[in-house]
């Protein structure tokens, strides 16, 4: 607005008069840009999304046997069967690019572990822990995520929004809560929420937030439809469980125990369907059943600090002391590491990656400048100013677990083989679930379009009458909309590769990408090492 404090005429001769007139435009003009700013449109009042997010469902899991409820649905609405996450296929990651519509580098959230010296200059933190996001927000004035969630936008419109995640995850969907034009508002996230008052006002009612996780789900679910939902269905409800995630990393996709942990998912799925029944709300409310990402089984747990050190890299998972130029900071995210060189040093960013490309467990590897036999973030979309010096997706193979699932991943040290866990780019960690119906969506069909998560912000707001303040990464879905143009998007899948040479034998690594329009979608990526 500086531009327009000006010193204006005090007598109207006629250059005033034009001066005035330009002075008059350029505020009309400002105000106009103010509202697009802020996001200020009328919303579709009569209008209800509600987003239930099964955490790490796998949509191969998706049957009537499985999923009575969910299998249901999806005759009554679209199966999005080309559905993707974003990179890395983990949860917070995919959760922030869930509510903005914005990939993970621009949204700032590019991993759930990372390494953040101005937030915690010693350790890699948990992105969506309490103090991280408070600490994130204030050396960026207010720009941890650098962009407003749907729940925002929402609330600026004059809607509501609740938010009720079984795990950590919900600050991140809405921090805003219970304050401004979130003051009537809920972020309930596992055993914390905003306003604090609201997850004991829960607790009285319903018991305290249990320490299972089927009974986490069910509480969380509960605490929606029975407390939050009280006075009415407010214009977004984003439900996140914890399950199928949970337990498929302490046993296996496809064990026993997972497998009830996905029928639990269902029955929650049963209650928020027909909590909506009972209110009458069906017909004017949209259902989005999504998961975060998909899931893999590890082949092999790679102690890659262990290996680095024992090859002659400082590699660390925490500073002791104030770290030495071309010190590592590890951090792990299961099937993906984030490997920060401290200063920056080119010498040792380049012998880590040449290390990396002769190993026989890295699938793809990105750095933060260009290099022979990588690619870049950007071609990730993890690229930011916090971003790591290289990022490496381990290997992967499409062979079966002990119980006949396919998808095997090498991991990092946190589990142990045997064990379920994803964040690479094996296509069963980033083609996921996303089911949806209500009277937008199309009756009892299947699309077959590539999608992905950071497309549910601009489907939502679109359906809600909200025009966000800029523009989003993610389309609006409209090829499976009830109102949709009948122009089909142009769809392009291209596989880019990278190579590098050298005396021991040859690199090489690869990038499945699928473009609608200019939302660019990662099916799949790998890379292997061949000896002379
Ligand atoms: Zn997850």
């Amino acid at each position: 607005m500086a531009t327009f404090v000006q010193p204006l005429c005090t007598s109207l001769t006629s250059r005033c008069i034009v001066r005035l007139l330009q002075f008059s435009i350029a505020f009309a003009i400002a105000c106009w840009l103010c509202a697009l700013a802020t996001g200020a449109q009328p919303s579709n009042q009569s209008r209800h999304v509600v987003v239930v997010v099964w955490d790490g469902m796998r949509p191969d899991f998706v049957t009537e046997q499985n999923t009575p409820t969910l299998w249901k649905l999806a005759r009554e609405g679209v199966t999005f069967r080309n559905h993707h996450s974003v990179y890395p296929s983990a949860t917070m990651v995919n959760g922030t690019a869930l509510v903005t519509g914005i990939y993970p580098g621009k949204n700032g959230i590019i991993a759930n572990h990372a390494y953040r010296p101005a937030i915690d200059p010693r350790h890699a933190v948990d992105v969506e822990l309490p103090p991280v996001v408070k600490k994130g927000d204030e050396v960026s004035e207010g720009k941890y995520i650098s962009v407003p969630t749907i729940a925002e936008l929402v609330q600026r419109a004059g809607g509501r929004s609740v938010i009720a995640t079984a795990k950590t995850v919900g600050l991140l969907l809405d921090r805003q809560a219970g304050v401004g034009a979130g003051k009537d508002c809920v972020t309930l996230f596992a055993d914390n929420s905003l306003p604090a008052r609201i997850v004991g006002l829960i607790s009285e009612k319903n018991g305290a937030f249990p320490s299972a996780h089927l009974q986490r789900d069910s509480w969380t679910t509960k605490a929606l439809t029975e407390v939050l939902w009280k006075d009415g269905v407010p214009a977004v409800s984003i439900l996140w469980l914890g399950e199928p995630d949970l337990t498929q990393h302490e046993s296996a996709p496809g064990a026993p125990g997972a497998l009830a942990a996905i029928k639990s998912a269902d029955e929650n799925l049963a209650a928020v369907l027909s909590a909506l029944n009972q209110r009458d709300a069906r017909g004017t409310t949209d259902v989005f059943v999504v998961s975060d990402h998909g899931f893999s089984t590890i082949a092999r747990s790679i102690d890659l600090r262990k290996i680095l050190n024992d090859a002659g890299f400082a590699a660390k998972t925490e500073f002791e002391n104030e770290p030495k130029p071309g010190d590592i900071m590890l951090a792990g995210n299961g099937g993906s590491v984030l490997f920060y060189v401290t200063g920056h040093d080119a010498t040792v960013t380049r012998r880590l990656v040449e290390f990396l490309q002769q190993s026989d467990f890295a699938g793809v590897i990105f750095t933060k400048e260009s290099m022979e036999g990588t690619f870049d973030l950007m071609q990730a979309t993890i690229q930011n100013d916090h971003a790591p010096d290289v990022v490496m997706a381990f290997r992967w193979n499409d062979s079966k677990n002990q119980f006949g699932i396919p998808g095997m991943i090498d991991a990092d040290w946190q589990r142990a083989a045997g064990k379920g866990t994803h964040a690479t780019l094996s296509r069963f960690d980033m083609h996921n679930t996303l089911i949806a119906a209500g009277p937008d969506f199309r009756q009892g069909e299947v699309d077959d379009l590539p999608t992905g998560n950071v497309d549910l912000a601009p489907t939502i707001l679109r359906i809600l009458g909200i025009t966000p303040p800029q523009r989003l990464d993610g389309r609006i879905v409209s090829e499976s909309m009830t109102n949709a143009s009948p122009a089909k998007p142009n769809v392009e899948t291209k596989t880019i590769e990278a190579t590098r040479d050298s005396p021991v034998g040859r690199w090489r690594q690869s990038l499945k990408v699928s473009r609608v329009g200019s939302t660019t979608y990662l099916d799949e990526g790998n890379g292997e090492f061949q000896k002379r």
